[in-house]
């Protein structure tokens, strides 16, 4: 029991060992939540271990108990089975030897007494006696009983039995029922002839195998002459038929007699068992059916047990009758089977209950410690992980927030930790696998590679402390980009070979671009200063010290630069007695002392204003030589770091300029009293003009200085007449186009004498710059031009009447009509001839018709417009140019000078008529056309009358004639 009990404790310890300790996957989780946590106390785990030891122990008994209880059970029914099966085989058995008994009386009449014992002898084993028992009438009773006696039995007669248990002689009755033949060993005494029909319990039993006509069986009852131990007995009877009616069954009430079996109750109950079930079992049996009472006919010897759970009632046949038997245990079945003690197991359980908690608690203090220790040693271990991660991650930060990327390469296993700024510098996703070692190399620069790799290797064998590596890196996209690597060997194995490395790279792109430029200005800077050899440029640092000093400088000054940079002093390059003398110019003007090379720098340094000065070097071999030289201060701000000298010479210039202003004085010597000016005059290329030299005549010709005209010509423009402005200009331009001598005379309005007329002449040439410069001469022409004017009105004006001449006419016809078709202005002559000229000539002689035509051009003149021109064509005829005047216009103008002539007469003469003919230009007409119209107007006047107006229409006549409305007659 205990070990049955023990077993599954120990599962359940090891269980909870599990469940304690051990999580799924084998680590120690202590904090797992359904676990027992390890806070739980130990005496707790032990208890709750007792506990359930406890409570399965007391499954265990509980179980072990029922199973006993259903064994027990099972065993005594099997035993009682057992017992009823015997007890009904022997009852079943009686009834066989009976009924075999039966049949072998079936001619009773011919059994001999000797054998009816020897069949039935075997039989007595089980039996207490056999009989047979004819029936007897009564008038054969005395044959009967002498027959009986004749069998060698003395008083053999029909006896009743007595209720003392004696025999006495029967009475008469009809019929009796007397033992015949019995056979017995138990009982001393066998009552032959005993007449069953005289007993009462005998009789019913008889009765009812009569009326069933088969066995019957009777209540128990005392049997006389049987041993004590015998009583009380049954008897078992059957009726016997004659043979012929033993198989129809008719005729039951009349049986030859009967077979009898007699068995002792007790016997017959105990008989055949073995002595143990005798024991074992306590039998009771009842007679079961209608009437029959509920007291027991038998109860066996062993005492039933006080446990009255176990029981059970069997049911037993024999002939007409049912028993019940009742079995139970008795105390010695009980005992027989009786299991260990249930105590036993409870106490094996409450044993291994108690080591199993004792041995938990122990485990469970121990594992408790254990955690503790663990949880301590945890905290610390964690503690210093966030110190570490703190740590590299301000490592990390200061690195990325200064733009490094960080690599950290394990060089035993090649792996090479990239971070994320260094990812992105190269452009790399942050997912991207990380480029190996080799790749990395790769991306480098063909040319740097070579260089970093004795560099990193020259580290990696322990040469440098640390490496730092400049060098180009293609980044993903294929640019290259300018890295700063450095990197430290951090770890070494216990050979002291390197082990891990870390290092940072920086984009130094910018830089680098920045240095290279500014290499590349430098170098520029440098070539510039170099290939300026015209120039000396010579840096000094702010006390005056030579710092650079180029190639232009050492042709200059004969110096090297190796003699002078970082040693001499600009001073040493100067006439110390003209920085002496600027010195004290210097300090009058700035108001404080001057010394020594300050009044080189004072007026670049204070007033930052690099004015261009002429100042004296002293070349290495002490000649001197005159320098234009420019001095700027080089700043930072408003601190000067420096000043740069540039310094022209101009020792040659200043000889040609001297040896130029001495020209100048010639020139102006010899055009002082020239009657104009002699000039330069250049166009410039924003268009503006000025005058680079002019001779002092041009005082006189536009009123204006030279030195004014020098830098602008505005002055002279100004001057100009308002109707030769256009003109001239135009001229200027066309001579600046094609290079063409320009040649124009042209007014101007001086302040002083007024109109004048200027005659200019100059020869351009194109600069290399584009600019047009003109050389010339300016003349005043004013008294030319008046002569000249006074010639062209000669030419044009007739000399008697003062008006135009045909010559004048002619020109402004035609540039009349060039005018009028070129702006589709309107334009008409008014043609006139005085009628019957002749007759004044004759009657008043030449010279009257002289004052005729004077007085007549007089009156004409007053009646003109201003823009109308009076000529004299010829002898009386003369013509009014109309211009921007149409037919219309031109008719009613000849009309009012039709009417001007002859509305008075002239004096000496009389009335003066002239003829008007008027013709307006028409497109594309040319001046004779025109003229010859007009003159046919006239002819067509002179035709109609005279003293009229004939305009010419083109669209019907030549000439029409305007109706007279002067009221007057023609004179004719
Ligand atoms: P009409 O025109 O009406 O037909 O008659 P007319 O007499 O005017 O004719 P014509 O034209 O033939 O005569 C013009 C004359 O004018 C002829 C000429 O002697 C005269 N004559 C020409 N020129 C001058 C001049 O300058 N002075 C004077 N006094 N007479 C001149
Ligand atoms: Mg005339
Ligand atoms: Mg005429």
């Amino acid at each position: 029991m205990a070990a049955r009990t023990g077993r599954p404790a120990s599962r359940v310890g090891m269980a909870l060992l599990e469940l304690h300790c051990m999580s799924p996957s084998g680590d120690i989780r202590p904090g797992s939540p359904g676990f027992v946590s390890p806070s739980t106390p130990a005496w707790l785990i032990g208890a709750s271990a007792l506990a359930i030891g406890l409570l399965l122990t007391a499954g265990v008994v509980a179980t072990t108990r029922h199973f006993y209880q259903d064994q027990l059970r099972q065993r005594f029914l099997w035993a009682a089975d057992e017992r009823a099966e015997v007890l009904q085989d022997r009852f079943d058995a009686h009834t066989k030897d009976l009924d075999g008994l039966r049949r072998f009386l079936v001619h009773p009449e011919h059994l001999q007494r000797s054998e009816f014992a020897l069949y039935v002898d075997p039989l007595l084993d089980t039996s207490l006696a056999y009989s047979w028992i004819p029936r007897v009438l009564d008038e054969a009773r005395p044959a009967f009983e002498e027959a009986g006696r004749r069998e060698g039995i003395g008083d053999f007669a029909i006896r009743d039995l007595q209720p003392d248990s004696s025999l006495r002689i029967a009475g008469q009755r009809s019929e009796y029922l007397p033992i015949l033949y019995s056979a017995t060993r138990r009982i001393k005494r066998v009552p032959l002839g005993l007449d069953l029909m005289a007993q009462p319990t005998r009789r019913l039993t008889l009765e009812r195998a009569r009326e069933r006509g088969d066995m019957a069986l009777s209540d128990p009852l005392i049997l006389p002459g049987a041993n004590p131990e015998d009583n009380p007995g049954l008897l078992l009877l059957a009726p016997v038929y004659p043979p012929f009616l033993a198989s129809s069954g008719e005729l039951r009430a009349l049986p030859l007699g009967y077979v009898s079996a007699v068995f002792s109750l007790r016997r017959l109950m105990s008989e055949g068992g073995s002595r143990d079930t005798e024991a074992n079992l306590a039998l009771v049996l009842t007679q079961a059916g209608a009437g029959a009472s509920d007291t027991p006919i038998y109860r066996s010897t062993g005492a039933p047990s006080a446990d009255r759970t176990l029981s059970v009632r069997k049911t037993l046949a024999i002939a007409d009758r049912r028993f019940y038997l009742d079995i139970r245990p008795t105390d010695a079945f009980l005992a027989a089977n009786q299991a260990a003690e249930p105590w036993l197991a409870f106490a094996g359980g409450l044993w291994v209950s108690a080591l199993l908690a004792a041995l938990l608690y122990t485990l469970a203090s121990q594992r408790r410690r254990a955690l503790l220790l663990v949880e301590e040693r945890t905290a610390a271990l964690r503690q210093r992980e966030r110190e570490l991660q703190q740590s590299e991650q301000r490592w990390q930060f200061a690195l990325e927030s200064a733009g490094d990327g960080v690599w950290d390469w394990n060089i035993e296993t090649g792996e090479i930790y990239h971070s994320a700024a260094w990812r992105q510098s190269l452009g790399y996703s942050e997912t991207e696998t990380s480029l190996g070692l080799e790749a990395w190399r790769q991306r480098m620069h063909p040319q740097d590679r070579a260089d970093y790799l004795d560099c990193l290797q020259a580290h990696l064998d322990g040469l440098t402390p640390d490496y730092r590596h400049e060098h180009r890196i293609q980044r993903r996209d294929g640019s290259w980009i300018w890295i700063l690597e450095r990197g430290k060997v951090l770890e070494f194995d216990r050979d002291g070979a390197p082990r891990r490395m870390v290092g940072t790279h920086v984009d130094i792109s910018r830089r680098k671009a920045a240095e290279m430029e500014l290499a590349r200005a430098h170098g520029q800077l440098r070539g510039i200063l170099d290939s300026a050899t015209e120039f000396a440029i010579i840096a000094v640092d702010p006390s005056g010290l030579i710092l650079t000093f180029n190639i232009g400088a050492e042709r200059m000054l004969g110096y090297s630069t190796a003699e002078l940079a970082g040693l001499a002093s600009i001073e040493r390059l100067h006439l110390w007695s003209e920085l002496q003398n600027r010195s004290q110019d210097l300090a009058r003007q700035l108001g404080h002392p001057v010394v020594g090379f300050e009044a080189l720098v004072a007026r670049a340094a204070e007033l930052d204003d690099p004015e261009a000065g002429e100042w004296t070097y002293v070349r290495r071999d002490g000649s001197t030589l005159t320098v234009n030289l420019i001095v700027t201060a080089i700043r930072d701000g408003s601190d000067a770091l420096g000043f740069l000298c540039i310094a022209r010479d101009v020792s040659e210039e200043k000889r040609v300029r001297e040896i130029l202003l001495e020209r100048d004085r010639l020139l102006e010597k010899l055009t002082l009293w020239l009657p104009g000016a002699i000039y330069q005059f250049q166009r410039e290329a924003d268009g503006s003009f000025r005058f680079p030299y002019a001779s002092v005549g041009i005082r006189d010709v536009y009123e204006c200085t030279p030195d004014v005209l020098r830098e602008d010509a505005g002055p002279a423009f100004s001057r100009l007449h308002p109707d030769d402005h256009e003109r001239f200009m135009v001229s200027i331009d066309h001579s600046a186009q094609h290079l063409t001598t320009w040649h124009e005379d042209y007014r101007v309005l001086l302040p002083s004498h007024g109109l004048r007329w200027l005659r200019g002449q100059a020869a351009p040439e194109r600069l290399a710059d584009g600019k047009v410069l003109w050389h010339g001469y300016l003349a005043d022409i004013t008294g030319l031009k008046q002569v000249e004017q006074e010639l062209r009105a000669l030419s044009i004006t007739d000399a008697l009447t003062g008006v135009f001449n045909r010559r004048y006419f002619n020109e402004r016809l035609d540039a009349e009509i060039g005018r009028a078709q070129r702006h589709g202005q309107p334009l008409a002559l008014v043609m006139l001839d005085i009628d019957y000229f002749k007759r004044i000539n004759d009657r008043a002689g030449h010279s009257a018709g002289d004052l005729v035509l004077k007085d007549i051009c007089q009156r004409l003149a007053q009646r003109l417009r201003r823009i109308d021109s009076l000529c004299r064509l010829g002898g009386e005829e003369f013509v009014v140019l109309c211009p921007d005047t149409d037919l219309g216009q031109a008719t009613i103008l000849a009309e009012a000078l039709r009417q001007a002539i002859r509305r008075e007469p002239v004096e000496g003469v009389g009335e003066v008529t002239a003829s008007f003919g008027v013709a307006a230009w028409t497109l594309e007409e040319t001046a004779d056309t025109l003229l010859r119209r007009a003159d046919e107007a006239v002819y067509a006047a002179k035709q109609g009358g005279r003293d009229q107006v004939v305009a010419s229409d083109l669209s019907t006549s030549p000439a029409f004639r305007l109706p007279d409305r002067s009221g007057g007659g023609r004179s004719g």
